[in-house]
């Protein structure tokens, strides 16, 4: 079995569990990784040929249920990352509050190297592995898109369980950020992103932290680098961009560039969907090579790529003074000293890019409950306002305008109760953990470490309150 990516999440854990009171084997149970399949299929390829798919499912707790955590396509895949994604989904899950255990799934594929059939193949073939072993159901575990996979990939999910497990009536909380039609949520695609967003905007809003690095408050003026501009990255950069901040820098695989007054993310987007490449963009500098963009000097340094891309080797020469982890995991322990070391603010994955799993976790409830959000109360809200309006109007004499009767009598849409459920479980989360800090003491416990303590001691409640441990 390899090392590494666990081992490096496992002493993240011990860090913070020094600062809890659980009893040693709760923090041993909270700690190990429940189960993890592997499994490996053949593939038929277009051209006729046989190739054979590894992939795994790790479930990584089942304090609650159904556990919960995407699925990845990458040459990366590896026991030992499904595992460690999945122990981060299990604190992710608890630090916002969202009643799942955790879990990943890899596929170990390059999708770029598969047609669109191939990819479907491989998909619906997956997911019949996991329904034979009982690693998917609504309420056993819930994927959803991770690096590589998008609702496409979800939808053939779907599909293929509800067609294996045929008249389960809940079939579709089987898996999330599934299309539209194929009973998704509104604002699922972008969740992530904007809940990057909301982190970022809460960590800029706290007088406090901008004070100590010497930064003005608001994220309107920040520089931002972000490297990788898949669902996550794209998102996060466009609404930072919308906020005003300056995008001087983006990477994709394929390379880097800079541009010191502002980078249109979507401009980009375009010109990349047009020449296959980020480079050349007009008025922008290549760099040499695509990581170069994380040593640029910026304010807010956003990797929404992969694991591990802040090492030791390149800490020293990262002049953010935020690293915004929009990525599981972009930062190694020993990078993650340095950067410390050097007063970086690091906002941690495990709460900053939450806002996945709880849009995700609203899908699933919707599902359950087979309403949208809002059908119910919009009408009857909307109607409320209008007769309180109506009745200021009636003891003040004052006729408001159609303009204002819409502002105050709007009622909420399912997209409108999805971003305020989003904003409010990321703010409250960002302010636990700071509670959490400042009771532990700043130069002692930094976000992370902080967020840690927050997740362990959620789930041991969840075990000592089953009267499994004392
Ligand atoms: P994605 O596949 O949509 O996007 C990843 C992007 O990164 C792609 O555009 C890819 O070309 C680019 N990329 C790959 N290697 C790169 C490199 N070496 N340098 C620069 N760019 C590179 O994936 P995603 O869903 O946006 O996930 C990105 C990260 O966010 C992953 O770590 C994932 O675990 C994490 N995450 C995703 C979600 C979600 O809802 N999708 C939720 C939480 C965390």
């Amino acid at each position: 079995m390899s090392t590494g990516f666990m081992e490096q999440v496992n002493r993240q854990f011990d860090r913070a569990a020094a600062f809890t009171r659980h009893e040693p084997t709760l923090l041993d149970q909270i700690k190990a990784c429940n189960c993890v399949y592997y499994v490996s299929f053949p593939v038929r390829r277009d051209d006729g040929t046989i190739e054979v798919v590894h992939a795994w499912r790790a479930e990584h707790s089942q304090h609650k249920l159904p556990t919960k955590g995407g699925i990845r396509f990458s040459l990366d895949v590896s026991d030992d990352e499904v595992m460690a994604l999945a122990a981060l989904m299990t604190y992710k899950c608890a630090i916002v509050d969202v009643p799942f255990g955790g879990a990943k799934g890899g596929v170990k594929i390059d999708r770029r190297q598969y047609s669109k059939g191939e990819l479907e193949r491989i998909t619906r073939r997956y997911t019949f592995e996991l329904v034979r072993k009982r690693f998917i159901g609504p309420g056993v575990d819930v994927p959803a898109p991770d690096f590589g996979t998008g609702p496409q990939e979800m939808a053939w999910i779907a599909d293929t369980y509800a067609t294996l497990t045929g008249g389960e009536v809940d079939a579709l909380a089987c898996v999330t950020a599934k299309p539209l039609a194929q009973g998704g949520i509104r604002g699922r695609t972008e969740a992530t992103g904007r809940g990057v967003y909301f982190g970022i905007r809460e960590a800029c809003d706290s007088a406090d932290v901008m004070k100590a690095l010497g930064l003005a408050r608001g994220v309107a003026g920040k520089r931002v680098v972000v490297q990788g501009l898949g669902n996550v990255g794209y998102h996060a950069a466009k609404f930072l961009q919308d906020a005003g901040a300056v995008l001087v820098g983006l990477a994709e695989f394929e390379g880097a560039i800079a541009g010191a007054k502002g980078l249109d993310v979507d401009q980009v987007m375009a010109h990349r969907r047009e020449r296959r490449s980020i480079l050349g963009f007009p008025g922008a500098t290549d760099l040499k090579q695509s990581t170069d963009a994380l040593e640029l000097e910026c304010d807010i340094l956003v990797p929404a790529a992969l694991e591990r891309q802040l090492t030791a080797d390149n800490a020293p020469r990262i002049r953010a003074k935020i690293v915004a982890e929009a990525a599981n995991g972009p930062t190694t322990l020993a990078a993650d000293d340095v950067l410390r070391k050097g007063g970086a603010l690091i906002l941690p994955d495990l709460w900053l890019n939450a806002g996945g799993v709880i849009v995700s976790y609203f899908e699933w409830v919707k599902n359950l409950s087979h309403v949208r959000f809002g059908r119910m109360q919009k009408r009857y809200e909307e109607g409320a306002a209008r007769r309180l309006l109506d009745a200021v109007a009636q003891s003040t004499g004052k006729q408001f305008t159609d303009q204002q009767i819409g502002y105050y009598t709007d009622g909420p849409d399912e997209e409108d109760l999805v971003n305020s459920g989003l904003e409010e479980s990321t703010v409250s989360a960002y302010h636990q953990i700071r509670e959490i800090q400042r009771r532990h003491g700043a130069d002692k416990v930094d976000l992370r470490t902080a967020a840690f303590i927050n997740a362990i001691d959620k789930v041991a409640r969840t075990y000592e309150e089953m009267g499994i441990f004392p």
